[in-house]
């Protein structure tokens, strides 16, 4: 790569990235001159030099209202869900967790020490890049003078310790809380207040089949309303004092539930150290620095330079990596609040200091959005059943712990400042069985939490859970052996598919022509149908395609005992994927439900066929890579309208040549499915491939799935979210259509700051997720992230969370490549590195250094960023197929974090001398806990044997002089001659070094939901090249070394 590929271009002319095409899917009719003028401005996927004028770096300005879209647009006549009549509440259930419950308190995050020693300076001899001129003589690099930094904000920094990097999280323990069932068991007072409004005696509908399928959940999740006008209300302008004291409490209440020691009433700051059967007295969480003592403030004023802000030189301080993994910063929050914040793992910003302006915003250059793993696998989830759900009366926001008590009759919305009454049966809390405590609610108490749903959340009866699987029988289809897995992991999970009584389940195959199979109980076996006419696709029984999994399991399981053999001599090679999509539409419309498509090459027949589009002679090139957008508007306008009546696809391509995955995955991206590619897959060629599909596929029939879901984010008055990145359709504003939802999506959004913020100690963003479980349940997920605002540059940089800012650039540069072109993203998140740390150098130090100067949070930023550049989504000048890098970019947009992570920068580990020191714990096996080590080839020793964790895929790399002791007592092999070129598993050997290295491999996968193929290295493999294309510091004929990059970075800095 020439240096030219990072100056210049920088992104002109190009249209401003916000508002990418995941912002609206449908709406990419071009918008007339007007829509880009009151775009944003600046962003990071664009431009670098001066600034325009006007608010944004990184906005998009006013959100683009969404032009009315075929049958997945709200009907406009449709009618409010009308509100239930109130009336006096039945009597609930007794009680089915009454005991008070110990485990349902966070425990605070753990006191380890920093995992960063301060000074990780060593004198480089291993600094080998030829030709490049040594930097000049290091200056000492003790930590940098406290006076080198502006004097820092008391930002309710009231630990000296550090707020970034060095500071673990606390432990996942958040989630082992027992999940207790809360069923209000007692109406202490008269009838509830009726201002609510949304007290409801109802029941959970029938629940049937649906057949009425309502386009719009979007009322829905807003809930229901007072119908009539709000009560005169004072909008509740924003508070200074977020963290009023409770008042004193009437006598009368206090009789009900004596607090434990009436004298730590007036002490609120008494620790809780009590157990949970004591609850201690309540305290009113305060949300900001103005609330800390004036002692507290002080010290934060006293206290050294915090670790994240430590200035780094990049050029000198070679191991930049933390031992084990980088832990998100924790938000500068007052303990009390911070303790009960939503897990990083689930809910994340990319600045966890909120900057007061978007001009603050704008100075300290860096990316302001949210990332969102909103239906994870919980240990444990608070699981709240309330026939009344509390929320705000203007902005809909559910209860959460960073509202504000005024007293115990009113609590004020800490998104839109309102103030709301505290419902009558909220003043009953389940916990403590005490009354007159709403502030020790279960809602006010967790940030995660679930609340069972009562009919006003619901248009329909919820729907069952619906599997449609869609199966490519064509020649190339059978031939790769795929259907025998498919149809045996079927086979022996068709039990633990998610559902329940009213399970349905129905199969098409497909070649040149779609075939039904009628499971209709009471036939002898199944009955295949045969449509040819696939320009017309009909359904020949529509009642009988679809069955009830539970009465008709014994014809399902006689299928899929016969599918692999009934098309095995088949000879036919055409494929109509579009056309089985249709009918597979048309089957599910009624009800809902999820697709599994299969499929193993470029559809040919009917609508949606394809022409391959892939150059391979240019697959190398370092010029722009085309075809990057879809080739027709098929599958993305079938997804729209699976989306609307609630279908969702996933593709899975199995596939030994191209088959335009750019295209096919529309299907996937805007119906809320997923995509798997299993490239080269074959059962013969390729058994490690057959293992990850299998693996992969058990996981895809046992997880949860919700059905018929929306999500929406709110955001504190002030903020604004646009440009949303994952995969689901925008329904309205703010509103995500999600047909199907799967613990292992992910979802980021951008954010700007449209008022200021100048009145506020914090901000907060709820996440709700209403879903249909498999058990017909309707459900609510709601996350709520509480964060600091801040008024300096040095307390945004401070908190700074580099994974998140680079997982955000990454889902903006995928989409630029495709609205723009590749080297226009790479160039963006080039300059985003540049932008930041000129903004840090430039605005945050006072104290001019030598050198490339990053804050320690953000040390590892320009790492990331030449990772990115390198990762098969964005790498130029190395052949990548096309299908490859398309995918590459799929899993960059709905990928979790961590998974993200680590695929733009894997872990590598030495593990010849694995040793039980400092080695896990996790249910009875030591997992060895090995130094993460730098990617660089000169990390490697011929004598060692080092494990490369890449996300979805785990090389053993085994020196040429490796240990034999590694080789015999792991590998099973008597010397480095003996291993095999396609060596893929471990074998189970009774010594400790093999146990250790097993449970390590295994527990690494464990990590994640989908299963890591390993593949053992070595000098001769064919796989060499693909480890050694990760080790992301060295230099490669078509790449920069990590050196010259920051020589580059700092070129630009210094300009
Ligand atoms: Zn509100």
């Amino acid at each position: 790569m020439s240096n030219t590929d990072f100056s210049s271009q920088n992104g002109a002319g190009g249209p401003p990235y916000a508002n990418g095409p995941s912002q609206n899917p449908v709406a990419l009719q071009p918008p007339g001159p007007g829509y880009m003028a009151h775009q944003t401005p600046y962003n990071p996927m664009q431009a670098k030099g001066p600034m325009p004028p006007g608010p944004g770096l990184y906005n998009s300005g006013p959100y683009q209202p969404i032009p009315p879209v075929s049958s997945n647009q709200a009907l406009p006549g449709q009618p409010m869900l009308k509100r239930p009549p109130m009336g006096p509440q039945h009597s609930m259930t007794p009680p089915q967790s009454a005991s008070p419950n110990p485990g349902s308190r966070i425990p605070p995050a753990h006191a380890t020490p920093p995992p960063v020693s301060a000074n990780n300076y060593q004198h480089a001899p291993a600094w080998q890049y030829g030709g490049t001129p040594p930097m000049g003589a290091p200056p000492s690099m003790g930590a940098p003078p406290p006076m080198a930094m502006p004097p820092l904000r008391p930002v309710g920094n009231h630990m000296t310790s550090s707020p970034s990097l060095a500071t673990p999280q606390a432990s996942s323990a958040e989630y082992r809380a027992t999940p207790p069932v809360f069923h209000n068991a007692m109406q202490p007072l008269g009838p509830p207040t009726s201002l609510q409004g949304y007290t409801q005696q109802g029941h959970m509908p029938t629940p049937g089949n649906g057949a009425q399928v309502p386009n719009s959940f979007d009322h829905l999740e807003m809930g229901p309303k007072m119908a009539g006008p709000l009560p005169p209300q004072q909008p509740g302008p924003p508070t200074r004092h977020m963290g009023l004291s409770y008042p004193s409490l009437p006598p009368g209440y206090q009789n009900t539930s004596a607090p434990p020691n009436a004298a730590t009433m007036q002490h609120p700051v008494q620790p809780s150290t009590q157990p949970y059967s004591h609850p201690p007295p309540y305290q009113q969480l305060s949300a900001g620095p103005a609330q800390l003592s004036p002692s507290l403030s002080g010290l934060s004023l006293q206290s050294q330079t915090p670790e994240a802000l430590r200035v780094v030189n990049l050029l000198q301080e070679r191991n930049l990596l933390p031992l084990g993994p980088v832990t998100p910063p924790t938000p500068c929050l007052p303990q009390d609040l911070q303790k009960i914040n939503c897990h990083p793992e689930v809910f994340r910003s990319t600045l966890t200091s909120i900057p007061q302006t978007q001009s603050l915003l704008n100075k300290a250059k860096l990316p302001l959005g949210l990332l969102l793993h909103p239906f994870k696998d919980l240990s444990q989830l608070p699981v709240v059943t309330s026939s009344t759900i509390v929320r705000c009366r203007s902005c809909r926001t559910y209860i959460n712990p960073f509202v504000t008590f005024l007293d115990q009759r009113r609590w004020k919305c800490n998104l839109c400042y309102r103030v709301n009454d505290v419902p009558e049966e909220f003043m009953y809390n389940p916990v403590s069985r005490s009354y007159g405590e709403p502030h020790k609610r279960p809602e006010v108490q967790n940030a995660t939490l679930e609340f069972i749903a009562p009919s006003e959340y619901m248009l329909r009866p919820p729907q069952p859970a619906v599997y449609l699987i869609v199966l490519d029988v064509s020649h190339n289809a059978v031939e790769t052996g795929y259907l025998d897995v498919v149809c045996q992991s079927l086979l022996e999970n068709i039990n633990a598919l998610p559902g329940d009584s009213r399970t349905k389940i129905g199969f098409i195959t497909f070649d040149s022509t779609i075939h039904f199979y009628n499971l209709q109980e009471g036939l002898s076996q199944p009955q295949m149908l045969i449509v040819s006419d696939i320009e017309d696709i009909f359904l020949p029984t529509p009642d009988s395609l679809l069955v009830n999994l539970n009465e008709c399991k014994e014809l399902v399981q006689d299928l899929l005992r016969s599918l692999p053999q009934m098309f095995g001599k088949t000879m036919e090679t055409q494929c109509a994927l579009g056309p089985a999509l249709q009918a597979a539409f048309k089957l599910l419309s009624a009800t809902g439900g999820r697709v599994s498509v299969f499929q193993t090459q470029l559809p040919s027949l009917g609508v949606g066929a394809l022409k391959s589009r892939e150059d391979p002679n240019q697959r190398a090139s370092a010029k722009d890579i085309q075809h990057l957008s879809p080739a027709t508007d098929f599958y993305k306008k079938l997804a729209l309208d699976c989306s609307g009546q609630q279908v969702a696809v996933d593709l899975f391509l199995l596939s030994s040549q191209y088959c335009d995955l750019a295209s096919l995955g529309c299907i996937s991206r805007y119906s809320a499915g997923s995509v798997y590619y299993y490239p080269s897959y074959h059962q013969q060629h390729n058994p490690a491939g057959v293992e990850c599909f299998q693996k992969d596929l058990k996981r895809y029939l046992t997880r949860k799935i919700g059905f018929e879901a929306v999500m929406r984010i709110r955001c504190s008055k002030g903020l604004s979210i646009h440009t949303f990145h994952g995969n689901f359709f925008v329904r309205s504003t703010d509103l995500l259509s999600l047909p199907n939802v799967n613990p292992d999506a992910g979802f980021a959004v951008q954010m700007s700051i449209e008022e200021n913020l100048v009145d506020m100690q914090s901000v907060s963003f709820q996440a709700a997720l209403l879903y249909t479980s498999s058990k017909g349940e309707r459900r609510i997920r709601v996350h709520t992230m509480c964060l600091p605002v801040v008024n300096s540059l040095s307390d945004i940089f401070a908190g700074a969370d580099v994974q998140a800012i680079t997982c955000l650039l990454a889902s903006m540069a995928v989409d630029r490549s495709v609205t723009a072109s590749l080297s226009d993203a790479r160039d963006a998140m080039t300059n985003a590195s540049i932008d930041s740390l000129t903004s840090f150098r430039t605005s945050v130090l006072t104290i001019q250094q030598p050198g490339l100067l990053a804050p320690a949070c953000l040390r590892l930023f320009p790492l990331y960023i030449l990772a990115l550049l390198k990762q098969k989504a964005f790498r130029t000048g190395t052949s990548t197929r096309l299908d490859d890098r398309v995918f590459a970019m799929c899993q960059l947009k709905y990928q979790p974090l961590a998974y993200v992570m680590l695929m733009i920068h894997p872990a590598l580990y030495r593990v010849d001398d694995l040793t039980d020191e400092g080695a896990l714990n996790v249910s009875e096996r030591t997992i060895p806990q090995p130094r993460v080590q730098q990617l660089s080839v000169e990390k490697l020793s011929r004598d060692g044997a080092f494990l490369m964790d890449a996300g979805s895929v785990i090389y053993l790399w085994i020196g040429r002089n490796c240990n034999p002791n590694f080789l015999t007592q792991v590998l099973g092999l008597p010397n480095y001659a003996a291993v095999p070129l396609n060596m893929n598993m471990l074998p189970e050997l009774d010594t400790a070094e093999s146990q250790r290295t097993r449970a390590f491999v295994g527990w690494l996968r464990e990590q994640r939901p989908f299963f890591p193929i390993l593949h053992v290295i070595r000098d001769e493999s064919p796989l060499k090249a693909s480890f050694l294309q990760n080790m992301i510091e060295d230099r490669t004929e078509s790449a920069l070394s990590y050196y010259e990059f920051l020589l580059h970075i700092q070129q630009q800095v210094s300009k």
